[in-house]
């Protein structure tokens, strides 16, 4: 599957790999189409954008008076949320700073976050997941065969923020996420993270016993408790400047000595076994063409230096032996298990039950409020 010649797009690096793709007369795909004519308006890398967030930054610090924290910023170790953490510290803000150990931390990322917690003089909180729930839940996901791997390590790290935000009475999600990097995505590569229906009953098909402490975000606490009821928001500060990831990785290592991690999301050994084998193995994914594209069209990046990127090796041979090496081991499975769980057959995480249905009533529910009362609600995501 991942040695099929796809048809590229013209301007990124997006192909026929992403089977909802669409081409333009001049051969320019619908991701690049979209992120000029829908995603560039919330993307403001100028003085526009430094207009907003200084808004917002005094927004937060009034939310914030009188308590501890006045926001709470997720750090995993990677370069968006350790960048993000220093210019956090740059503007002031008093942050809840968490971060979630679901059992991957490479050592590297492990000494990053050392390393920026003291520069910031950041008090930090880690939220160690249960292993056994997070191995149960891997290995049902592995028996799924879904695209979505990463599901139960991301769940856990937005559940947990949250789950921390509102035992502080903190308002204000900082996140990483941006624009620049990820503007460009493939919806039909994966569902969400946050679809708690889904998971749990990709789990109860196919995990072999009851999470005992693995906390889950609902659905009416995504969408109605957190934002309506506890007037919670996640905002994305990376979005209201230039964010370039090269300069934004040299400024790290010049202020806190970061070391930066040989491949993308070498912060978590699961993230880089699964982005890096896992989908391009067995989907045909590689998750480089939409980040390298986004770089494409965000301006930070020409299209003949992502595809030279794209003609490196996902994995050096020996590298990706030592890493089903240590999957193996962690998740105490051999390595004909490994590879019985890489052979399993496909499904899409629509095949289990999702919360798409439950979403498109709240759509229809705001759009009827919104007539009614001239008020516009935005949907939450
Ligand atoms: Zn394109």
């Amino acid at each position: 599957m991942s040695q099929a010649i796809h048809q590229s797009c013209a301007r990124c690096v997006m192909d026929t790999s992403d089977p909802e793709i669409t081409f333009d007369e001049n051969g320019v795909c619908n991701h690049c189409i979209e992120f000029e004519t829908v995603t560039r308006k919330n993307w403001f890398p100028d003085e526009e954008g430094r207009a907003r967030w200084a808004a917002i930054v005094e927004q937060i610090r009034i939310a914030g008076t009188g308590k501890e924290y006045d926001c709470i910023l997720g750090l995993s170790g990677g370069v968006d949320s350790s960048f993000l953490a220093i210019k956090v510290h740059e503007w002031g803000l008093r942050p809840l700073v968490v971060h979630v150990d679901a059992g991957w931390n490479s050592e590297l990322a492990v000494a990053n976050i050392e390393a920026l917690v003291k520069h910031c003089n950041y008090d930090l909180h880690t939220h160690v997941v249960d292993w056994e729930d997070m191995r149960d839940l891997h290995l049902a996901y592995l028996r799924a065969g879904v695209a979505n791997q990463d599901v139960p390590q991301d769940h856990i790290f937005f559940a947990s923020l949250y789950h921390f935000a509102t035992s502080n009475g903190i308002r204000y999600i900082l996140s990483g996420g941006n624009l620049a990097t990820e503007g460009i995505f493939p919806r039909s590569w994966h569902g969400s993270a946050m679809d708690a229906i889904n998971l749990k009953a990709i789990h109860s098909k196919y995990g072999e016993r009851p999470l005992r402490q693995y906390k889950t975000i609902s659905f009416f606490e995504y969408y109605v408790w957190y934002p309506f009821v506890k007037k919670m928001r996640t905002v994305r500060p990376l979005n209201y400047m230039l964010y370039d990831k090269a300069k934004a990785l040299e400024e790290l290592e010049r202020t806190v000595g970061y070391k930066p991690y040989a491949r993308k999301h070498g912060e978590s050994l699961f993230t880089k076994l699964f982005q890096n084998y896992y989908l391009p193995q067995k989907f045909g994914y590689d998750k480089r063409k939409p980040h390298l594209s986004s770089l494409i069209v965000s301006g930070q990046m020409t299209r003949n230096e992502a595809l030279e990127k794209l003609a490196e090796p996902l994995y050096e041979p020996d590298e990706l032996e030592i890493d089903i090496a240590y999957f193996c081991k962690k998740l105490r499975i051999s390595r004909a298990q490994f590879d019985e769980l890489i052979k399993t057959p496909i499904h899409h995480h629509t095949d289990f039950p999702t919360w798409d249905g439950r979403y498109r009533l709240l759509k229809r529910a705001q759009d009827i409020f919104a007539r009614i009362t001239g008020r516009q609600i935005r949907v939450y995501s």
